[in-house]
């Protein structure tokens, strides 16, 4: 409507300019070399409009033929940036869909029609990694790498590439380097926790621990790796407040103390760990220093008295007595046992023994070794360390499962995804 507007008034001002014109009156005359030009003043004014119309045209005309070849290069410029931005969308999109030869054909069009920015050189870095050609990718993180603008991608593909080869010194050099440019980033950190408790670096993991990650086993591996016993008990001592019951904290904390001297104060805390959790470990750790079968019958005793009653309390104190030749109390501790509640396939091995030992052939045995062996075949397994994440048996607590690496996950079990004590 305004545009409209417009229009109409200068068309009006047109009309009324051109009829205020041709009323003017005389005339105007020139001389131009010779020759003389006399006409009416509206004439003269028209002629006037004519020729500055004409020199505009022809000024425009000149001016344009001038500016033609660099109007040229900047529209082919556009064209091939446009056609560039299509190529790294279409390099993008093949990188998503797992399409490695579209995007190898896409980026290295875009990288002919952009040149050599960030943007196509990390599509095309990513494409070969996607192709498996590990080679160029390096070639193409190298050269990101070196570009003021994106040195930290360049890092960040190297060290990815580092840790997919198992390449620890390289991906501790790349983080180092990484962090140096973006100190405190949150991917770099979760990158060089995982680095740590893939090269078993147990105190970094700890200090890199997010909230998800398993901080009291971090604390007990870096426990047991400490050659300084103090710095030892401090990181025992820390995992074992963070979790009461977890059974390695307990073991590597008695063992430190042990190592430091404070024998009495081991056996005090290994007794009120029985009382918390009773577990076998436990019960090999407080009595590895005692030979004396006579002897580990009375310290196991004592042991025992902190948790009275519990199956694992009467099953320990039972072996213990067969083992001192006393095979009456270990049948009678084994039943006892069995009658608080433990079915598992030791107790039975044990009853085995028991017969087996007792030579006198005492015709009130309550089980006998055949007994034993049939009940055994229809008992519990026994329970041992297993990694909850990918079920592996293990012979020993790890931090890390050496099975599926994941840490924090092997765990006091007698069967695949069944965990009795929690692992951290
Ligand atoms: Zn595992």
């Amino acid at each position: 409507m305004r545009g409209i507007l417009t229009i109409v008034l200068v068309v009006v001002a047109t009309i009324a300019l051109a009829w205020w014109a041709a009323g003017l009156t005389g005339t105007v005359g020139a001389t131009i070399a010779g020759y003389t030009i006399q006409t009416t003043t509206p004439v003269a004014l028209l002629a006037l409009v004519v020729i500055v119309l004409v020199l505009h045209v022809m000024l425009r005309l000149f001016f344009g033929m001038l500016s033609f070849p660099s109007r040229m290069a900047a529209w082919r410029a556009r064209s091939r940036r446009l056609a560039g931005d299509r190529a790294s969308t279409r390099t993008l999109v093949a990188i998503a869909a797992g399409d490695a030869p579209t995007a190898r054909t896409e980026a290295a069009r875009a990288r002919r029609l952009l040149g050599d920015t960030a943007q196509t050189l990390l599509h095309a870095a990513e494409a070969a990694r996607l192709s498996g050609n590990d080679e160029e990718a390096t070639i193409l993180f190298r050269l990101l790498s070196e570009r003021e603008d994106s040195s930290f991608l360049g890092l960040r593909g190297l060290f990815r590439q580092a840790m997919a080869r198992q390449d620890w010194p390289e991906a501790a050099a790349l983080a180092h380097r990484a962090e140096a440019l973006a100190p405190g980033n949150n991917w770099l950190r979760s990158e060089r926790s995982e680095l740590a408790v893939r090269t078993g670096n147990w105190q970094q993991a700890l200090a890199l621990a997010g909230p998800q990650s398993p901080k009291s086993a971090f604390a007990v591996a870096a426990a047991q790796a400490e050659p300084d016993v103090e710095r030892a008990i401090r990181l025992a001592g820390r995992a074992l407040k963070d979790s009461p019951d977890f059974i390695p904290a307990a073991l590597v904390y008695a063992t430190k103390l042990r190592e430091s001297g404070r024998e009495s104060r081991a056996q005090a805390m290994l007794r009120d760990s029985w009382k918390r959790q009773p577990h076998p470990e436990i019960a090999a750790l407080y009595l590895a220093e005692t030979i004396d079968a006579k002897q580990r019958q009375k310290e196991g005793g004592k042991l025992a008295a902190a948790n009275p009653g519990h199956p694992e309390s009467l099953f320990l104190i039972a072996r213990l007595a067969l083992a001192a030749g006393d095979v009456a109390e270990a049948r009678r501790l084994a039943e006892a046992a069995r009658n608080a509640g433990m079915n598992q396939q030791r107790l039975y091995k044990l009853f085995g023994d028991i017969d087996g030992t007792d030579k006198k052939g005492d015709v009130t045995t309550p089980m006998t070794r055949g007994d034993a062996l049939r009940l055994a075949m229809s008992a519990e397994a026994d329970a041992g360390w297993r990694c909850d994440a990918c079920g592996s048996p293990q012979p020993a607590w790890m931090a890390v499962c050496p099975a599926c690496h994941t840490p924090g996950r092997i765990a006091w079990s007698n069967q695949p995804g069944q965990t009795l004590l929690t692992s951290s």
